[in-house]
């Protein structure tokens, strides 16, 4: 259809102002080769792995220390080559590009909100890589590694992502990469390792608490990522704000583990939590509203 709601769209689709070559030597391309023993069944079991490591920060918790076998490494240089040739324009259009785009303007977001800020590694990988934290698939999803202070990310998740009832918009896939961003920020901060001394599983547990921080603190850096003169974002859209939470809804714990969920089984959160922390974070742009450990109101 012609008109505005094709106008809508294509503005929809747009996060990235600018022009030109994306400078930061913090996004590589990774992987390649095979993990040696993936502790995956067929679909059933691919689906059980994604959601227990979700968004999660530790995948050799799961996967164990997997050598992973010697394996052609040419998408490794595939991707690093795309990463090489990304521009701001193409980050409107690519995965990859989007992901080393959002890098930067996290980056940035977060010098300025936090004094002494070291940005981690970002790892763009796909089918299998090898981390600080042991050898992770395509399977994992996207996580963060507190031993090496890395992201990884295989832009086929997000192809997962929507068929969970994710949205594919680009402000949602920042998201993703934002809310594993918030998990360094954890790592910076001591509150992933408090997190992880408070336990795995429960409503009120460690994990659940340190997952919800990390979407609040996405939801700073969309506050502040438009925000200024100088902002790497065009103005944020209600729509792209809408495809955020649902998202966030479409990978809360109760949506993934469905009627009959038992909140003592979360690792992450309610979709209601999920999407109320994402809010805070976004409306106040105020990382001290994120104080998950401080509530029990979560
Ligand atoms: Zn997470």
């Amino acid at each position: 259809m012609p008109g505005p709601r094709t106008a809508a769209c294509q503005n929809d689709r747009v996060t990235f102002q600018g022009s030109g070559s994306i400078d930061t030597g913090n996004v590589s391309g990774g992987g390649g080769g095979g993990v040696g023993r993936i502790a995956l069944g067929g679909g059933a079991g691919l689906i059980i792995t994604i959601v227990a490591l979700l968004f999660g920060v530790n995948p050799g918790e799961l996967l164990g220390s997997q050598a992973p076998q010697q394996g052609t490494s040419s998408g490794a240089a595939e991707i690093q080559q795309q990463l090489d040739s990304c521009t701001w324009e193409m980050a409107n259009e690519n995965t990859i590009c989007r992901i080393k785009a959002t890098t930067v303007s996290l980056d940035e977001v977060w010098s300025e909100l936090m004094p002494g800020y070291q940005p981690p590694k970002t790892v763009i990988f796909a089918d299998s890589v090898d981390t600080g934290c042991g050898a992770a698939s395509a399977a994992t999803g996207p996580f963060y590694c507190p031993a090496d202070s890395t992201a990884y990310f295989d832009p086929s998740f997000f192809t997962q992502l929507r068929r969970m009832g994710g949205s594919d918009g680009p402000l949602a896939q920042e998201y993703v990469v934002a809310h594993e961003y918030g998990h360094h920020i954890q790592n910076l901060t001591g509150a992933l390792a408090k997190g992880q001394r408070m336990g795995s599983q429960g409503p009120r547990s460690g994990s659940v608490r340190v997952e919800l921080q990390a979407d609040c603190l996405a939801g700073v850096w969309a506050y502040h990522a438009d925000n200024g003169p100088d902002a790497l974002l065009a103005p944020i859209s209600e729509q792209q704000i809408s495809s955020v939470i649902q998202t966030a809804k479409a990978i809360g714990d109760d949506t993934i583990q469905g009627p009959g969920s038992n909140p003592e089984g979360w690792t992450h959160g309610s979709a209601t939590q999920r999407a109320k922390w994402f809010g805070i974070g976004y409306r106040s742009g105020d990382p001290n509203r994120c104080d998950t450990f401080a509530t029990n109101d979560l």
